[in-house]
């Protein structure tokens, strides 16, 4: 079967270990995935060692991912979704969730890291609904533009914009409230935007020392304070209950203890566009 993916021309091949980690590849290692390789691995140990419970944050950010993308396509008739960052594929993806709830719905992954690409080809051969771009959300206006997300996404009807997990691996000077402007700015009213982040923990030290390791070694990971991250969502109206850590966020189960950092550690929100 052709493949429904963009770039079609281009061969199906995975990009070899150049010997420099990607954020879409460590966050795989924090997956407990088989699509990294040695380096990202190093990487990974660099930041379980500050942060041991960073594979428990990863499963509770993906957790929240599905019941945000269930929600809203489900009981808020979402039907198109551009997930911005999107990662490797794992479980729970975003048209799976959406497409369970609505078979019609329309998701497309943008990510930065070809390896992406590559990967979401076998996963979508026979999917005309989704598709994944190859692209840079610094770049936001050429996203918007793209002809890929154009066949898929109607910019003249509510979109969920996605940009989960993703915003701090924009450093400061490249303006990620910028990008969510140009984003927000871009989409009709009664469109939704979906943020998570890192969060700088004020009681203790792993925050500020896992951002070290994650500048040092990856060149991105920027762990910002609660009071930053309300500013991803200016011009918004954020829907109960806020800017809250991910388990706390429209629970399917009790959380005992919302104190430990594996809970606290991220940070996330759903608004709408008015
Ligand atoms: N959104 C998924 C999730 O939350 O489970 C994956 C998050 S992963 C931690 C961050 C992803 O953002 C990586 O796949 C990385 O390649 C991608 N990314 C980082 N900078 C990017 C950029 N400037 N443009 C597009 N994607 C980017």
């Amino acid at each position: 079967p052709t493949p429904h993916t963009s770039e079609q021309d281009k061969p199906d091949i995975v990009p070899l270990d150049d010997g420099v980690p990607t954020a879409a590849r460590v966050y795989d290692v924090m997956l407990d995935g088989k699509d990294n390789y040695a380096i990202d691995r190093k990487v990974g140990e660099a930041s379980l060692a500050v942060m041991p419970e960073l594979k428990e944050i990863a499963l509770h950010n993906r957790a929240m991912l599905a019941r945000v993308v269930r929600k809203l396509a489900a009981e808020e008739g979402i039907t198109q979704f551009l997930d911005l960052g999107s990662g490797l594929p794992t479980v729970g993806n975003t048209h799976e969730v959406a497409q369970a709830a609505n078979p019609d719905a329309k998701v497309v992954y943008v990510d930065i890291d070809p390896i992406v690409l590559a990967h979401g080809r076998a996963l979508l051969e026979d999917n005309d609904n989704t598709k994944v771009v190859t692209a840079d959300i610094r770049e936001p206006r050429a996203i918007l533009d793209n002809p890929d997300v154009r066949s898929l996404i109607d910019f003249e009807r509510p979109v969920c914009v996605m940009l989960v997990g993703i915003l701090h691996h924009i450093l400061d000077e490249e303006d990620p409230n910028g990008i969510v402007a140009t984003l927000r700015d871009a989409v009709p009213s009664g469109s939704y935007f979906f943020m998570t982040n890192f969060t700088r923990l004020s009681d203790s030290q792993e925050s500020e020392e896992l951002e070290h390791v994650l500048l040092s070694q990856l060149g991105t990971g920027r762990v910002r304070t609660p009071q930053e991250l309300e500013r991803y969502f200016d011009g918004l109206e954020l829907l109960s209950p806020g800017v809250v850590p991910l388990p706390l966020w429209r629970p399917d189960e009790l959380v005992t203890d919302a104190t430990t950092i594996g809970v606290r550690f991220m940070t996330g929100g759903v608004a709408r566009k008015p």
